[in-house]
């Protein structure tokens, strides 16, 4: 079962799930409520120390906080790696507030307002910006302050990259400003005294593919490179990316970590180190690090059998959870790995009988597992989706029917 395969990491041998070492029920005493997310401290640390080992030493690890913004998380994230990668100021309150320094947090994305402009120059955290206009801006009102604003662009690359879940790169895009125009904008931002600390260069999002990431590197090393040429003065940032995915679905390979490492560690001490020096160079995760910590809890409230099809109804659902209901950018719907917290769950040969189960929200897109194979679970018992550490609560529609949102926990 596959879906056992990627839940193993906190399955134990008795077949219960533990987090943080604490069994479900005793955990769902602590929480106070059900449905709820839970997030497991050992297994970030583990994560990040795996990554570590892989990539060369003289790349910095960042965090995209993005992937999960709840405070208790990244201020363990924080001690972890060096780098913040935020995306609003929102996100960049929860980075200052976990004690990083400014010089080590970064801030992407398209639309930052001239207030979340402010607020980033005031703080002093190096702004990637997106547009000409956006630079502009930035330089406007880091005048007003008195102070230097701490600028990088982010480029939209010239090339793409296959086999990646979310596109960010290549072609027409809101992301950053098209590799072709980064030289004359360069020059056009020295004219206006702004200094440029380096590049941004982001291609795509959860990719699994060894090869293909490393494609992606090396043309984004070419690129970088090529525009270095252009810099008025010496370049001091580059942020290559990430893109490392995690298997979600059943035909889904784990990432080889190890090779994305090794192309990484050549690319480094062949190509960027000879001429950026003592650069600060970068790849920012988010999932790859958070992902495959987490699970969303929730219990089941009502089974029922309708024409042979056997529901189980849980009382949480796409509300808290969107990407396992198949809505967050998927094409197809595919099962995320859920499992049933119950007795005798471990026995390979145990009885198995096959269930859809939906969450409490009154629309059909909100299904959790479409025909999955579960131990015998019944009103009480607890259901579990597991890959829940990263886009879960806050990348999905709380609002929608008016249910309690979910509480989290990090244990
Ligand atoms: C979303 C995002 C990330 C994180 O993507 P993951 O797939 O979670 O690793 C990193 N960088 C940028 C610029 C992003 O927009």
């Amino acid at each position: 079962m596959i879906a056992a395969e990627h839940a193993r990491r906190f399955l134990f041998e008795d077949g219960r799930v533990r987090v943080g070492g604490l069994g479900l029920e005793r955990l769902a005493a602590r929480v106070g409520s059900t449905p709820f997310f839970a997030y497991d401290r050992g297994l970030l640390t583990a994560r990040v120390a795996e990554v570590r080992a892989a990539l060369p030493d003289d790349l910095d690890l960042g965090y995209a906080v993005k992937a999960n913004p709840m405070p208790a998380l990244v201020q363990h994230l924080a001690g972890l790696v060096d780098t913040l990668d935020v995306a609003s100021a929102g996100e960049m309150a929860v980075a200052l507030d976990t004690g990083t320094p400014a010089e080590r947090i970064t801030f992407a994305g398209p639309g930052k307002t001239d207030d979340e402009l402010r607020r980033a120059v005031a703080a002093g955290v190096l702004v990637e910006v997106e547009s000409e206009g956006e630079a502009r801006r930035l330089g406007t009102v880091a005048r007003a302050l008195g102070l230097a604003a701490r600028a990088a662009i982010r480029v939209n690359p010239d090339f793409a990259v296959k086999g990646s879940g979310m596109r960010m790169g290549g072609g027409p895009q809101q992301f950053g400003v098209d590799a072709e125009a980064v030289p004359a904008l360069m020059d056009r931002l020295a004219g206006i005294g702004m200094e440029l600390e380096g590049f941004h260069v982001f291609a795509g999002s959860q990719n699994l593919h060894a090869p293909i990431l490393a494609e992606a590197q090396e043309r984004t090393v070419d690129l970088v490179l090529q525009l270095a040429k252009y810099a008025a003065g010496p370049v001091r940032y580059v942020n290559l990316g990430g893109g490392f995915g995690i298997p979600y679905f059943e035909k889904d390979h784990p990432l080889d970590l190890d090779a994305v490492g090794a192309n990484l560690r050549r690319l480094c001490a062949e190509r960027l180190r000879p001429v950026l020096g003592e650069a600060r160079i970068g790849v920012e995760l988010g999932r790859y690090l958070v992902g495959e910590a987490g699970v969303y809890v929730t219990r089941v409230v009502d089974r029922k059998v309708s024409r042979g099809v056997t529901y189980l109804v849980v009382d949480g659902g796409m509300h808290h959870q969107l990407a396992a209901s198949g809505n967050f950018g998927q094409v197809i719907r595919r099962n995320y790995p859920i499992t049933a917290d119950v007795a005798g769950a471990a026995d390979p040969e145990g009885e198995r009988e096959e269930v859809t189960v939906v969450g409490s929200l009154c629309t059909p897109l909100d299904v959790l597992g479409d025909k999955v194979r579960l131990p015998s679970a019944d009103v009480g018992d607890l259901l579990v989706v597991h890959q829940a550490g990263a886009y879960g609560l806050t990348a999905s529609p709380t609002a929608f029917l008016g249910h309690p949102a979910p509480a989290e926990v990090l244990v």
